[in-house]
């Protein structure tokens, strides 16, 4: 497939994901520069804070081309669940996008395939676009389990989502070992991949249906290896975690969008 008919088809889309680490005033300020100097690029551009400071990001990003992303959420709408957020209070506030199965929450909060196909259905029911994360680890390539782990991941978290939903999910590829190691994948090793859900996609749905989701690529993600990675065909933008922390480093980002 062309490049061409990519961009004709889909969106790219450039999404930083904070984690744990902006407060406050950091928050304005790289909200600030970064509306002060994003370029007019043919792109999505999300951010990601903590839930602490998604108010405040609304609240400086309206009016303007930045989507304000939550890092995840519950699946319930409401109930005794301490310490969760659920769907219903993120579109509430106008959240328009959420990042479900980051390889983090998977390592360190029990996020599970379940617990990903749940959170889909309960974004999809409360017009939130999921951004899907799946991808394997080191040993799991090694061992030759790349495919089979990835398959069954987006299998899991599709699960569910209907012919007419499938458009509004975004999918994001991270090789668990590329991520904040500073070891990106080759830009043929992503391909392969984001080519590989692709045709995971084609055989749950139909192929013009997998041909307008976009799939993203994260891990190390930066100014340097960025506008190698967009040429991929079936790359279709980032999910961006250091390299996104700073206005300036996602702005050189932002502005290599062909
Ligand atoms: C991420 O956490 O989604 C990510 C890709 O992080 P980094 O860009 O730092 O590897």
């Amino acid at each position: 497939m062309s490049k061409e008919r990519n961009e004709d088809m889909r969106k790219t889309i450039l999404a930083g994901n904070w984690k744990m680490n902006q407060t406050s005033s950091m928050v304005h300020a790289e909200l600030q520069s970064l509306l002060q100097q994003l370029p007019a690029v043919q792109a999505e551009i999300i951010v990601a804070p903590s839930f602490l400071y998604i108010t405040q990001a609304i609240q400086l990003t309206k009016e303007s081309p930045i989507h304000i992303a939550a890092q995840t959420m519950h699946w319930e709408e409401k109930g005794a669940f301490t310490g969760e957020v659920s769907p219903t209070m993120l579109a509430d506030v106008n959240v328009t996008h959420v990042i479900l199965g980051h390889s983090e929450r998977r390592m360190y909060s029990n996020e599970t395939n379940e617990t990903v196909h749940k959170k889909v259905q309960a974004a999809l029911a409360h017009q939130l676009t999921p951004i899907i994360c799946c991808g394997e680890t080191l040993e799991e390539r090694e061992k030759g389990q790349m495919e089979s782990v990835i398959s069954t991941q987006i299998q899991c978290a599709l699960s569910g989502v209907r012919e007419n939903e499938i458009k509004q999910c975004v999918i994001a590829y991270e090789p668990v070992w590329a991520i904040g190691t500073g070891k990106t994948a080759t830009p043929e090793q992503a391909q392969e991949v984001c080519a590989f859900i692709r045709s995971l996609i084609v055989a749950m749905y139909t192929k013009e249906q997998s041909e307008e989701v976009s799939i993203l690529y994260g891990g190390s993600m930066n100014a340097t290896n960025v506008s190698q990675l967009l040429k991929q065909p079936d790359i279709d933008g980032g999910l961006i975690g250091g390299a996104s922390l700073r206005a300036e480093d996602f702005l050189a980002i932002i502005k290599q969008v062909p």
